[in-house]
């Protein structure tokens, strides 16, 4: 079977997780990555059996997932880190949360994986217009919604959507051309298929944030 890390799975209303569930239905191992400030609640509620019937499949058994790992994709390495992050309570239960880190865990604990899975993004003001984004809102839209192999993009890269804020559509567009670049690049040099979709409104709770 095939191996699969599904980045951005916090609860069971998004793209991750009904991603990770059509590959789990479809055979592959799942390990997710959760946004580190999330991951204490994701647990626990999982424990609590809180997901268990949206983790059934077709068959009647129910999606496991094999190991989560807390990340942060915004940072790709320790010294990447400010020290407000550092210090902060919601970070201080976890370790090696930074893309760099999660991927030597994933090596060491499985040697490979064969599907990787963005399905993040964060705006932090996603719900202000363009014209009054701030600079640093702008850059950490970018900094956590591009990605890689397959991703998710919102039509708002090449059209106005009202209330696709926060350079959200910026986030977008530079996605879809990473993703045709990194999909020559890494289809050359590793034979790594690299595509984005195009996603319909979903309602998560990154969309709710939005009022979609
Ligand atoms: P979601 O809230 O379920 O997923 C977003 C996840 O990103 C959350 O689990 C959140 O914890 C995580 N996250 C945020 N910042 C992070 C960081 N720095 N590091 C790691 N994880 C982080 O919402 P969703 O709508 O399913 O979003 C998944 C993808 O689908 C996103 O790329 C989104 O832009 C895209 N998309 C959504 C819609 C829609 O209507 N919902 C439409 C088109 C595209």
């Amino acid at each position: 079977g095939k191996r699969a890390f599904v980045a951005g799975v916090a609860d069971d209303n998004g793209f991750g997780w009904a991603i990770a569930k059509s590959l789990a239905a479809a055979g592959a191992e799942i390990l997710v990555g959760t946004w580190v400030p999330a991951l204490n609640i994701f647990e626990t509620s999982l424990q609590r059996g809180k997901f268990d019937e949206s983790r059934k499949l077709p068959d009647g058994s129910l999606m496991e997932i094999t190991k989560i790992y807390p990340l942060d994709a915004v940072f790709d390495n320790p010294d990447d880190v400010p020290e407000d992050i550092k210090t902060n309570r919601r970070y201080a239960g976890s370790t090696n949360w930074t893309v760099r880190e999660v991927a030597e865990s994933v090596k060491r604990d499985f040697g490979s994986i064969d599907i990787l899975v963005h399905s993040l993004a964060n705006g932090p003001e996603v719900s202000k217009p363009l014209l009054e984004t701030s600079r640093n809102g702008y850059l950490a839209a970018l900094s956590a919604s591009r990605g890689s192999s397959i991703s998710l993009t919102h039509v708002a890269s090449e059209r106005i959507i009202p209330g696709y804020g926060g350079g959200m559509n910026s986030a977008k567009a530079a996605l879809e051309s990473d993703t045709r670049v990194l999909a020559f690049e890494a289809g050359r040099k590793h034979k790594i298929r690299v595509n984005t979709i195009s996603a319909g409104p979903l309602r998560s709770r990154a969309a709710k944030a939005i009022g979609f």
